[in-house]
């Protein structure tokens, strides 16, 4: 199958990529690569054991640990982890975690335009972006500037392997959900949709056998394979109703990041089916065959994900102003939106229910 178009814009950003259990350890020669020769090294307060590991390893090139990365990159955190970046007159920042804390590094990057190495340790795929979220008094806003583009990704296997079962799967489906909206994305080039197909194929081969053995560095590197290609889709093409939804329901109840887009994912998709069958046909082919919205969610199913927003903390009650906001101001999407269609969606979001559509 071609996803040849007749018209299109492809983007790429120059980012060096390197794949390799144990590439961690070539961080000092890609510091020295880029000729700088004082880190800032970053985490999250849970990753702060392994901050240290690697400014131990760096030796002379660490100049500095901040571990204070957290969930929807704080500005007032990214002030301080700016001002610490000048007190030692950082040169480079790595940032080794998950989403928050590449969204650390991004947001020191876009004030500083110092250059950054991310070592990521989950499938979110904020490193293969130029988007940075950041939140400031509950309000979360996102933009999109080449500074926060990381500049080198050294993806190694061995780190992604301590990420727990129940994260591993939510993680990737929040993986597969870039893949998945960026086969309809207005913006979508032969180039996306091929990388967002190779990506959710990699995702449905590797997760079960992560799953059935987590220490499978093989298997692991081949989901980790996959967060790049949809990381790097997110990063060319946008977002439709599927990540309005989660940024709506992160951003005004405080649900976890992974976790809703886990749950949402069969949802939005098999509402936007309805719209654009052809366009996601893939989809339901990489996970088992059938439609796509259905697909996802057998799969889900299978992996153990949570498959109700009930269980990760949403009330009943909020669902009409959930419903409320998500709707609130346009946005394109493939399929119409309509209140009494999103309060459905969300509904069989909530009790946990195959998709209606
Ligand atoms: P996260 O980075 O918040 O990590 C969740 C928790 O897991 C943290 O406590 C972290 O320290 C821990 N953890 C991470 N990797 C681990 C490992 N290998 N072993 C053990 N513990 C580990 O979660 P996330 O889902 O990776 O990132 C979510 C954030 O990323 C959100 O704020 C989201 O908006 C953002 N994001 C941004 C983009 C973008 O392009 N800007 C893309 C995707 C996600």
């Amino acid at each position: 199958m071609s996803f040849f178009q007749k018209e299109f814009v492809a983007n790429s950003a120059a980012v060096r990529v390197r794949f390799g259990p144990g590439v961690r350890h070539d961080l000092g020669a890609e510091i020295d690569r880029i000729g700088a020769t004082r880190a800032l090294i970053l985490s999250t307060p849970q990753q702060a054991e392994s901050a240290l590991t690697f400014a131990e390893t760096l030796g002379g090139r660490a100049a500095g640990v901040f571990s204070g990365a957290a969930m929807h990159t704080p500005v007032e955190v990214s002030e301080n982890a700016v001002d610490h970046a000048r007190e030692i007159d950082a040169d480079i920042i790595v940032a080794v975690g998950g989403g928050s804390t590449t969204g650390l590094g991004k947001a020191i990057a876009y004030r500083t335009d110092l250059p950054q190495i991310v070592v990521p340790t989950t499938y979110a795929g904020s490193e293969a972006t130029p988007i940075l979220g950041q939140t400031e008094q509950g309000r979360k806003t996102t933009l999109t500037d080449p500074r926060v583009q990381p500049e080198i990704i050294l993806y190694d296997a061995e780190l992604v392997a301590t990420l727990p079962v129940g994260m591993t799967v939510t993680s990737a489906l929040n993986a597969v959900a870039h893949a998945a909206e960026a086969l309809y994305a207005r913006e979508r080039n032969p180039l996306s949709s091929a990388l967002a197909v190779e990506g959710m194929q990699a995702f449905a081969a590797a997760l079960p056998k992560v799953v059935a053995n987590p220490a499978d560095l093989d298997a692991r590197g081949e989901t980790l394979y996959g967060a790049w290609l949809c990381g790097t889709v997110l990063g060319q093409v946008g977002m439709a109703l599927h990540h309005k939804l989660c940024h709506t329901l992160g951003g005004s109840f405080g649900l976890p990041h992974a976790e809703t887009h886990a749950i949402v994912l069969p949802h939005a998709i098999a509402f936007n089916e309805t719209a654009v069958p052809d366009l996601l046909a893939p989809v339901g082919a990489a996970f088992g065959g059938g439609p796509a919205g259905a697909a996802l969610h057998r799969f889900a199913t299978k992996m153990g994900a949570p498959l109700s927003l009930k269980d990760i903390g949403l009330a009943e009650a909020d669902l009409d102003r959930a419903a409320e906001i998500a709707t609130q101001n346009a946005y394109w999407n493939p399929a119409g939106i309509d209140r009494d269609g999103i309060r459905r969606l969300l509904d069989a979001a909530f009790h946990g229910r195959a998709p209606e559509r």
